[in-house]
């Protein structure tokens, strides 16, 4: 028996929780295990849908449609489906316009056959038609299943919608551990980088004054542990270890919905891929999956982290640093090229460069600069041990493996936490003064 994560603790009610906040997700159901695909129909039934549309692609139908829509059949459950006939999904207006009319009258629930890109569509679909939706998880590769955003390409661009998350994720662990291994370390580079994405938000707290839920932290870490306890197993595709991995991706997103927003799931790590990927995007690139850019994300924002609790930091020299607007201003032009606006709009929003609450941070930082090493060292995993992992699965574990250049290095280190408003370990590197020195030691690092 694997050990259980428990997650239908965490669903259908308020939890009253130590940090003064009431925690409240959705989701009201959740099985990830052996012969979920038996079950289907009764956890259809008992949350009380009588005629599911299944939308599903090409791959997710062969891989578990077919079977999900058997069960359903013996079940006398009456379905309507529609099997996307691409590759490869685009979530674009004529995707999901195909649905839209392929939606039987009657519908009263919509079936979600598939993982990242069906799971995006079918929130989006659903909240439309004012439907509530069920995600069948074919592979744990990312993050997303309960989250309320739909990340969609409306007229080209990336674009996420808020919309509702499922009443239930059901996942068969047969199915799961069947999926293509770039999903499944995909969704283990996501969970990675869990690691660093806690410390951001324990260093915030620290320096920024940010809330902080140690429960909802504990919740994350325990989903870090397991998968850690079964990582060697990924790769044998022990259904133990997915389910391990695929829980723990349903369970940070509910930690998410926990605390209404992205902090228990995404630090310094996403900022990485989300630059990565708009870079590739403009440039007309296809960018990796989102977890196996976290994966790399995860790997450099260790590495800096690590080259933190080592350095001697100079805190006058830091202080006596001046804020150069223009020569800022025309590097995001370079780096965000059409996107720039947005990013500087964030920055005179949060004005999270402004030098007064700077200064203030910067001492807050001397004060405590024995805790925050200590910290580091005592919350993070080594660089290597992670390489070594994502490397076992034959994940990508340096940005040239995902198609990033040596100056995208740099400048992610350097100008990726503009993508927005969140206090991480690259605020904390621009406040001493050390961002351009790191960004620099961060190519030569992948150089060797
Ligand atoms: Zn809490
Ligand atoms: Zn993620």
């Amino acid at each position: 028996m694997a050990k259980a994560l428990n997650l239908n603790s965490y669903v259908s009610r308020e939890i009253t929780c130590s940090c003064g906040h009431k925690h409240y997700s959705s989701v009201k159901r959740i099985d990830i295990d052996k012969d979920a695909v038996k079950r289907l129909p009764t956890h259809i039934k008992e949350l009380g849908y009588t005629k599911p549309f299944i939308v599903a692609d090409i791959n997710t139908w062969k891989a578990a449609g077919e079977a999900a829509a058997a069960e359903l059949e013996k079940a006398g459950i009456e379905y309507g489906k529609v099997v996307l006939d691409y590759e490869e999904v685009v979530p674009d207006e004529t995707v999901i316009g195909e649905i839209l009319v392929a939606v039987t009258p009657g519908t009263d629930l919509i079936l979600g056959v598939g993982s990242g890109t069906l799971n995006d569509l079918c929130k989006l679909i659903s909240f439309r038609m004012g439907l509530d939706y069920i995600i069948y998880a074919t592979a744990p590769s990312m993050d997303g299943f309960v989250s309320i955003g739909s990340a969609l390409m409306l007229h080209h661009v990336k674009t996420t919608v808020d919309c509702h998350g499922p009443v239930a994720v059901i996942g068969d662990t047969e199915v799961l551990a069947n999926a293509p291994m770039r999903l499944i370390a995909a969704g283990l580079g996501d969970t990675l980088g869990k690691y660093t994405c806690l410390l951001d938000w324990k260093m915030s707290r620290m320096i920024n004054q940010e809330y902080y839920c140690e429960e909802v932290v504990d919740m994350v870490r325990t989903a870090i542990s397991t998968v850690m306890e079964y990582s060697k197993k990924v790769q044998e595709r022990d259904p133990e270890a997915i389910k391990a991995v695929t829980e723990a991706l349903v369970l940070t997103g509910i930690a998410m919905s926990f605390v209404g927003n992205s902090r228990p799931a995404s630090g310094c790590e996403h900022h990485f891929s989300h630059f990565w990927e708009m870079r590739a995007l403009m440039h007309g690139k296809t960018p990796a999956l989102h977890g196996t850019q976290v994966g790399v994300g995860t790997i450099v924002a260790l590495k800096l982290y690590h080259m933190l609790a080592e350095e001697n930091v100079d805190f006058d020299a830091a202080k006596a640093k001046v804020f150069d607007y223009n020569s800022w201003l025309e590097n995001v032009r370079r780096c965000y090229e059409i996107a720039a606006d947005g990013i500087i709009a964030v920055e005179k929003a949060s004005q999270k460069n402004d030098i007064a609450q700077r200064d203030i941070r910067i001492a807050c930082m001397k004060e405590n600069w024995p805790l925050i090493q200590k910290t580091i060292k005592e919350d993070l995993p080594a660089t290597e041990e992670m390489e070594a992992l994502l490397a076992s699965l034959d994940a990508p574990i340096t940005p040239a493996a995902i198609n990033v250049d040596e100056e995208e290095v740099k400048d992610c280190v350097v100008y990726a936490k503009e993508v927005r408003p969140r206090f991480t370990v690259l605020q904390m590197l621009w406040d001493l003064g050390l961002s351009e020195e790191y960004g620099s030691r961060m190519v030569e690092y992948f150089k060797k």
